[in-house]
């Protein structure tokens, strides 16, 4: 018997207290019980976008808020500009496309974050303002890579087009302010920094979104944003919500609000850090540098181990530690170690530890563990 350790990007641990919520009996969905909950858990999401703006909820995959966001802010052959470092940036293009917006992909090489730049320079040649949305990702989950969405919508400057952000890996993990930085809508999921199980998704709404909303001609019935304000109002979702889910997100703002967004910013900050430093240390090459590297989950280039080492199943068989592969071109290429939501300093120390005897090198014991204790030591002092 080995104690599992799901070091995965998502689906992402769940601690007791939130589990024990979801075990709570049905309650009405249309009940004084159920809208004081939904009201609470509507305000209390707001502190984690950091938001005065509506955050609409979905029992959903964070793909459904994905999705929801696309088809209640544009129209069929809008020009959508997608900014594209991985996957996920290619998945928002697609929805885009398959709803029938006119979409142009600009995507960088993957291990690199969207540049500055080339947001500026297409930005600047929109003279006629012919853009109608932007699409980024917060975090690039599938490479480990982190874009400066604070800069990238800078570099924008006053052009009108909405700006839509995927921060399904990132937020509650990482700093996004959506009201300062000017972002019309974040998109979230439950599973990931939220340390909620799968089947919540979230959208904020601003102002400015909620006009384009009035114009939306995409088709949408079940994710229609205008319906889920209208019954937010009264403390309601407009179909049956996913009752144990509200629960859980109920005891998992507490915790969060407990430990404190900014303290929770900080820990992933110095867990990513710590764990880079160890990886290092064990001779492993990063796939991201580290000055665009998630703090949420690491990408480990592991080409010089083929055919050697399988480190996923190693850790699997070996110690039951759960890591993920690569995705797509970059399957067989890398492994994700995920650390984001319910993780701590011990979490980082045992897989580097499991890593360190799975290379099975005694001259690299206690190596990788060591450079991360170093990390955590100096954070402790700072
Ligand atoms: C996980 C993830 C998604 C997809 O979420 P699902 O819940 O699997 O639909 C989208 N974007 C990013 C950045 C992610 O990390």
């Amino acid at each position: 018997m080995k104690k599992h350790h799901l070091r995965i990007p998502g689906p992402t641990e769940v601690p007791e207290r939130v589990l024990r919520a979801m075990q709570s009996p049905m309650i009405n969905h249309r009940g004084d019980e159920f809208r004081s909950l939904f009201r609470r858990v509507s305000e209390n999401i707001k502190k984690v976008f950091q938001t005065k703006n509506d955050v609409l909820i979905f029992p959903s995959a964070g793909t459904g808020a994905m999705e929801a966001a696309i088809a209640n802010l544009f129209s069929p052959g809008d020009l959508i500009v997608s900014f594209s470092c991985g996957v996920f940036g290619d998945r928002f293009a697609d929805i885009a496309e398959a709803f029938g917006a006119r979409v142009e992909r600009i995507s960088v090489e993957w291990g690199k974050p969207v540049a500055c730049d080339i947001v500026k320079e297409r930005i600047l040649r929109d003279a006629k303002g012919e853009i109608k949305g932007v699409l980024f990702t917060h975090n690039e989950t599938s490479t480990g890579v982190l874009n400066d969405i604070r800069a990238l919508r800078e570099a924008m400057g006053d052009h009108p087009a909405l700006v839509v952000v995927d921060a399904i890996s990132s937020l509650g993990a990482v700093e996004l302010k959506a009201d300062e930085w000017q972002i019309d809508a974040v998109v979230a999921g439950s599973q990931k920094a939220l340390m909620l199980p799968p089947g919540l998704g979230f959208v904020s709404v601003s102002e400015k979104a909620w006009k384009a909303a009035e114009q939306s001609k995409m088709p949408k019935y079940y994710w229609d944003f205008k319906k889920a304000r209208k019954t937010l109002e009264k403390g309601e979702t407009p179909y049956t919500p996913a009752v144990s889910q509200i629960f859980a997100l109920d005891e998992a703002l507490n915790l969060i609000l407990e430990e404190g967004l900014e303290n929770i910013i900080a820990r992933h900050r110095l867990l990513a850090a710590a764990l880079r430093e160890g990886l290092k240390h064990l001779g492993f090459r990063l796939f991201a540098e580290d000055s665009w590297a998630s703090p949420t989950v690491t990408a480990v280039d592991i080409t010089d181990f083929q055919g050697k080492i399988n480190f996923s199943k190693a850790l699997k068989d070996r110690f039951n530690i759960t890591v993920a592969g690569g995705q797509e071109k970059l399957k067989g290429k890398i492994m994700r170690i995920g650390h984001v939501g319910y993780v701590d300093e011990l979490d980082i120390l045992n897989v580097l530890s499991a890593l360190e005897m799975v290379l099975g090198e005694e001259e690299l014991f206690g190596k990788g563990v060591k450079a991360a204790e170093k990390v955590f030591k100096k954070g402790e002092e700072e």
